[in-house]
């Protein structure tokens, strides 16, 4: 299109005329203006559409009435030039049709050819309107095109942030400025057992509330003390969630403020997580500290009190004396013991404990743990059984370890088994090259939501009104054993009746031999 403004532009003009002297009037005022006008003409509707159909043009300016038609049928094949339609006097209504129909101007001829003198204003005001107008198509086009594009970029942004949100573990929860909810994830939904379409722009006090863990109070929200504070704000470390149907669970919860760019407070997003199995493991820790403590202290007393008594009383017996430096040394090989599993545990934890790999003398093992324990069974008038054949073939392992697991198997039988209750351990081999050893007892049972957890560091089951000591690293150490020696342990346990515990290990354990510990 050419450009108007430029002093040195020139149009291209297609005008179709069928009168002569129209068409010499035309040029005639051309040339005496002196306008730069780059014109063809056509004398009638076939000659114009066949013009057009391989030259372009800025403008055309067409007489109506033609000799093979009339204008509208060029403005029919006229796409996207402006068009100055020409009529007789009289003919405004044409005119009118004809600007419906998509002409840019009209013009009304007169005799005297006095609209010759307003047409290049009228031709310069057409191609100047078309300019315009084709400016701000592009400008909607754009405008379209950038709607559309933003449009996708939210609406995948919007996906992504529900993807990311439902994705999360952590539970959250976003309100408005009313405390209404507005977002609310799986996790979120998973925790409280509402669904987002219940709780949709539901005050978030109606759906859940916040409590004390022990006195079950509620207890102020983090979105409440955002609400004071307007800053990030976290939950206590006893914080509980009371949510649907009653249900409870410890939760550590933050909150914070969602700001507008100007610093407005729209609303407040809460992100929270379930610490049950963290607290429960804090309730383990403190409660094996207490144990550790405990069972360190006993031995230590009664050795200290034992000392002192044989070093103050100069007088005393040597009988005594000697009865007394036993029950030291006794004492000494319990501490040793504790220390000892202490120990085990911390070499397990950093990968650490060391397996020897030498031929064992299971029967001996067994032989020798069972004399150690028969004082305890005695103490505790608990009958203790053998049932072993007469030989057993030799085991690929580390001694000391086996007569550690089988020691702690006992132990706890003993342990846990009432006055005038009976322990038996049975061995035997299996035919695919196993060795079974079994420790049953006929005591007081583990309850079977406890069962997958016995074996886990520093877990006691908990028995209230029973003082019985110990410090949940036993089973730990036994399972850990089992495994380095490529077996595996199994329990079947009735409350009230008994426990047992069967180990499989591999007469040859197929893991690569390890260096002999020092
Ligand atoms: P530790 O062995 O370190 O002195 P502990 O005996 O309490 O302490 P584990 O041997 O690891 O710890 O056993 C874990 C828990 O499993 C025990 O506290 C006990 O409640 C339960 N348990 C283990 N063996 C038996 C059993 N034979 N009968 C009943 N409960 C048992
Ligand atoms: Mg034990």
């Amino acid at each position: 299109m050419a450009d108007e403004n430029t002093e040195a532009t020139t149009y291209r003009i297609l005008m179709v005329e069928d009168d002569r002297l129209d068409q010499m009037a035309f040029k005639r005022m051309v040339k005496e203006q002196n306008l730069r006008y780059d014109y063809t003409i056509a004398g009638c509707v076939s000659e114009a559409k066949e013009i057009l159909s391989r030259e372009n043009f800025d403008i055309v300016f067409v007489d109506y009435l033609l000799g093979d038609g009339t204008a509208f049928d060029i403005l029919e094949s006229i796409a996207d030039v402006p068009t100055v339609f020409a009529t007789g006097t009289g003919s405004e209504e044409l005119a009118v049709k004809a600007m419906k129909s998509g002409a840019s101007d009209y013009l009304i001829k007169d005799p005297a050819r006095n609209y010759l003198k307003v047409l290049p204003e009228v031709i310069k005001n057409a191609i100047r309107h078309k300019k315009a107008e084709d400016e701000l198509k592009r400008y909607h086009e754009n405008l379209i095109d950038l709607v559309k594009e933003r449009t996708e970029q939210l609406a995948e942004e919007k996906e992504l942030l529900a993807v990311t949100l439902s994705s999360m573990g952590d539970a959250v929860i976003a309100v408005d400025a009313e405390n209404k909810i507005i977002l609310f994830n799986k996790a979120a939904e998973k925790l409280t057992g509402w669904k987002f379409d219940e709780v949709h722009l539901k005050p978030i006090d109606e759906v859940f509330s916040i409590i004390d863990e022990q006195t079950k109070q509620p207890v102020e929200s983090p979105i409440d003390k955002v609400l004071i504070s307007r800053n990030i704000e976290s939950g206590s470390d006893h914080d509980a969630l009371a949510a649907r149907f009653g249900r409870q669970c410890p939760i550590s919860a933050t909150a914070a403020p969602i700001r507008k760019d100007d610093g407005t407070m729209t609303g407040i997003v809460m992100v929270f997580r379930d610490v049950s199995q963290k607290r429960e493991i804090d309730r383990m820790k403190s409660d094996f500290i207490s144990s550790v403590s405990h069972e360190l202290r006993t031995p230590l007393t009664s050795i200290k009190a034992y000392t002192e008594t044989i070093l103050y009383d100069r007088n005393m017996p040597e009988e005594t004396q000697r009865e007394f430096l036993r029950i030291i040394d006794e004492e000494s090989d319990c501490l040793a013991d504790l220390i000892n599993g202490l120990l085990d545990i911390s070499r397990m934890e950093s990968g650490n404990l060391e397996i020897v790999r030498e031929p064992v003398d299971v029967l001996a093992v067994i032989d020798c743990t069972m004399s150690d324990m028969r004082a305890l069974a005695q103490k505790k008038k608990v009958d203790l059984e053998l049932n072993v054949p007469q030989q057993l073939p030799e085991l690929i392992g580390d001694e000391n370890k086996i007569q550690s697991m089988i020691s702690n198997l006992i132990n706890n039988a003993i342990k846990f088994t009432p006055e005038n209750g009976r322990v038996v351990l049975s061995a035997t081999t299996t035919t695919d090259r196993q060795l079974v050893i079994k420790v049953s007892d006929t005591g007081m049972g583990i309850p079977t939501e406890d069962l997958p957890k016995i074996f886990g560091r520093f877990y006691r089951v908990y028995r209230p009104g029973k003082q019985i000591q110990g410090t949940g690293l036993g089973l730990a150490i036994v399972k850990e054993i089992v495994v380095r020696h490529d077996g595996r342990i199994e329990v079947e346990s009735e409350l009230d009746k008994g426990t047992t515990f069967t180990v499989w290990l591999p007469l040859t354990p197929q893991q690569a031999p390890l260096p002999v510990s020092a």
